[in-house]
């Protein structure tokens, strides 16, 4: 299988560390819209065409640095950006809709899907156990032209 839409296991220690928080609520505008034209009206992972594009926070994790890296914020429809918050998903009771959406944009079993939840579930774990992560949001700073709060 070619895992077209992974799962991004985030560490507890660094939920609230999203941009949404970091940012100005104008500034975060501007990095959304930003994503939103880049897709074109298409989800950037699944490529299906919606009006209700979510921005998605796509992060590195060194783990033998602590070092959290913003790499890129992409637009996806609402069924990817379930998929990517796995956890959460689950824990909504939308976790059958998820593992079908999954399937279909990776083509694959739903053995397949438990494996890889498996996989992504221990990663979780390994991330859990690192402690002072630190960010890296040059990627945004290199970008645009935005203040930090
Ligand atoms: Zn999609």
């Amino acid at each position: 299988m070619k895992e077209k839409l992974t799962f991004e296991m985030v560490p507890e220690e660094c939920w609230y560390s999203n941009l949404r928080s970091i940012l100005q609520p104008n500034d975060w505008d501007i990095v959304r819209r930003d994503a939103y034209a880049r897709a074109g009206g298409r989800c950037m992972i699944c490529g299906r065409y919606t009006k209700r594009l979510e921005a998605h926070e796509k992060w590195s994790y060194d783990e033998e640095r602590a070092l959290q890296k913003l790499e890129d914020v992409v637009a996806l429809c609402h069924s990817c950006h379930e998929v990517k918050h796995i956890s959460r998903t689950q824990l909504m009771g939308r976790g059958v809709e998820a593992m079908e959406h999954y399937q279909k944009v990776n083509e694959c079993s739903q053995m397949e899907f438990h494996a890889a939840l498996a996989k992504a579930n221990e990663e979780y774990l390994r991330r859990n156990r690192v402690e002072g992560w630190t960010t890296d949001i040059s990627w945004l700073e290199n970008k645009f032209d935005i203040k930090l709060r």
